[in-house]
């Protein structure tokens, strides 16, 4: 009898961290995974990208991993660029969420070790592995993918609803697609050395890259006794550099402690952006998708961010809640972040490249500090897509915020909310301010409806329908004044569809939510 070919919801090539996340982000919402990946398990933790932003620090904390994550995930301000002496030259800075810093710093090995075993353990029920296996080529059907395998010259199959390709830069299924990249600049080659220190260094809370060193660096600390050192390099300079005895010595020109070398090599990579980042049932994402510019250490918050944003609706398409067409709002609602952050890397690659620094020095003491500092937004917005047409703060990240839930536990937002559509009213019960079809309509994604108990209001058991949340800061309170609005539509990964002030102005935002995500007849 010819032997069953495996079939899944969702397949993943790659188990990269983006692949990771997304295999756990799939198998939260119940979905049959499996997961491609060439190499053996062991040999995966690979210290690669050294930072995360604040958004993906809280998919993190949605997926329920905030405590265990504070021992991987070490706080950090921002990025200074300093010289030789530690003088100050230049900081940039960025925004964050209650609760959270703007960047980390991070260990990749760790983090990836963590996730497997999230993978191995809690969640084993959903989620095949394949090791050892190489994806060679994939063919689309109408409602299949078929992934055609190889390990060690035995071939095999497995079918998918769903393809995610987060097989990383060097991925070949874009060119097995006909999906071009288009190439922006130069070359980039970097000096990726990790140490650990005998004791702790001093920690300055920033990512500081020492623009004057023999070479110039960025050193990213962790709290434990761990440091990154990325060293930008010129092509002609790689094989000169990367000799354990001149490692050895540029650190320790840099490194006050007796530190031992973890891992070195050499990153060299084009900086790229696929045209094309779906193709019906496969999405691109990760570096396979967009590869950026070093200097904000940004791509790997990239590709978090845009398995996020895909995994919910494929779970809503797959559960037949509505049609595949919100599907098509992936790389529209991505691309635009991605393309933002590629062109503040360059802004920054060209302040590297013009004399700006070299005049700070010279200057020092006479420049005002606040010339000093530049605030980056590295905030998604999603403008085109799944949004709506009212407010000036849809498309964006929801505030974070401490509430308190009917069993009086003190929780962020986020923890509170789980992966789906939500309706919150401030002080009134959401469910009385729409209309019978849109409950229904609501009722059938599963919406979550929630009453916000200002802070100042007794908390108690009482609306129809609807879940309690108590203001335990009056921080939601002030965003909904500031906003003049009164509801807030979220979608699962907390972006605000849209807000209202008022149950006329809601009705309509609910009017163009049915028609831009229909349900399927
Ligand atoms: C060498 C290197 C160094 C980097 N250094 C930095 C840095 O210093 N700072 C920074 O911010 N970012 C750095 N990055 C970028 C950052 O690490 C990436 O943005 C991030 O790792 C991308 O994650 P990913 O999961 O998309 O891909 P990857 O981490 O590349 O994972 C892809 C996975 O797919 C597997 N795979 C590939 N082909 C197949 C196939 N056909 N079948 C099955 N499995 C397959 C691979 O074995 C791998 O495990 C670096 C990237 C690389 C590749």
């Amino acid at each position: 009898m010819a032997k069953q070919i495996p079939k899944y919801d969702i397949a993943i090539i790659g188990l990269g961290v983006v692949g990771s996340t997304a295999a756990l982000l799939a198998a939260q919402l119940k979905l049959r995974v499996a997961i491609v990946e060439a190499r053996n398990l062991s040999d995966l933790p690979v210290s690669k990208a050294g930072r995360l932003d604040a958004e993906v620090y809280r998919i993190f904390m949605q997926m329920g991993f905030r405590k265990e994550l504070e021992e991987l995930l070490h706080p950090l301000e921002g990025t200074q660029i300093i010289d030789r002496k530690e003088n100050l030259l230049f900081e940039l800075r960025h925004a964050s969420f209650e609760g959270s810093a703007p960047i980390y710093g991070f260990y990749q090995p760790d983090l990836q070790k963590f996730l497997l075993q999230k993978i191995q353990t809690s969640y084993q029920q959903y989620i095949d592995i394949y090791s050892n296996y190489k994806a060679e080529a994939i063919e689309q059907g109408q409602h299949l993918v078929q992934i055609h395998l190889n390990r060690n010259n035995n071939f095999s199959q497995i079918q998918a609803r769903f393809l995610l390709v987060c097989n990383g830069r060097d991925s070949l299924i874009p060119a097995q697609l006909e999906m071009p990249y288009r190439y922006f600049g130069n070359s980039y080659y970097s000096l990726n050395v990790d140490t650990l220190t005998q004791e702790e260094v001093e920690d300055p809370h920033f990512a500081r890259t020492i623009c004057d060193a023999e070479l110039p660096v960025t050193q990213i600390i962790d709290q434990n006794r761990h440091q990154r050192w990325e060293f930008k390099l010129k092509e002609n300079e790689v094989s000169e550099v990367n000799t354990p005895k001149r490692i050895r010595s540029m650190l320790e020109k840099l490194i006050p402690a007796d530190f031992e070398i973890q891992s070195t090599y050499v990153h060299q990579f084009e900086v790229k952006l696929l045209d094309e980042w779906q193709r019906k049932r496969i999405f691109i994402t990760g570096d396979a998708a967009h590869v950026l510019p070093p200097y904000l250490g940004l791509s790997l918050s990239a590709g978090i961010k845009d398995v996020y944003n895909l995994i919910w609706k494929i779970s809503m398409v797959a559960n037949h809640q509505v049609t595949g067409h919100i599907l098509d709002y992936y790389q529209g609602e991505r691309e635009p972040n991605v393309r933002h952050i590629l062109n503040l890397n360059l802004w920054v690659e060209r302040l590297f490249q013009s004399n700006w620094f070299r005049w700070i020095k010279r200057l020092k003491g006479m420049i005002p500090k606040a010339i000093l500092q530049k605030q980056l937004s590295i905030f998604s917005r999603i403008d085109y897509g799944l949004v709506g047409s009212k407010h000036k703060e849809r498309g964006y990240f929801f505030p974070q915020a401490l509430v308190r839930n009917l069993q009086a536990k003190q929780l962020y937002i986020d923890e509170v909310l789980d992966e789906r559509f939500v309706l919150l009213a401030f002080d009134e019960n959401p469910v009385d301010a729409i209309r019978a079809s849109q409950i229904e309509y609501l009722a059938k994604i599963q919406t979550h409806f929630i009453k916000i108990i200002p802070q100042k209001a007794e908390f108690k058991a009482e609306a129809r329908f609807a879940n309690l949340i108590y203001d335990e800061k009056g921080h939601l309170e002030n965003w909904f004044k500031k906003n003049k609005a009164r509801y807030a539509v979220l979608r699962p990964d907390r972006i605000i569809f849209d807000l209202a002030k008022n149950e006329r102005q809601l009705k309509k935002v609910l009017k163009l939510l049915m028609k831009k995500m229909p349900i399927p007849i």
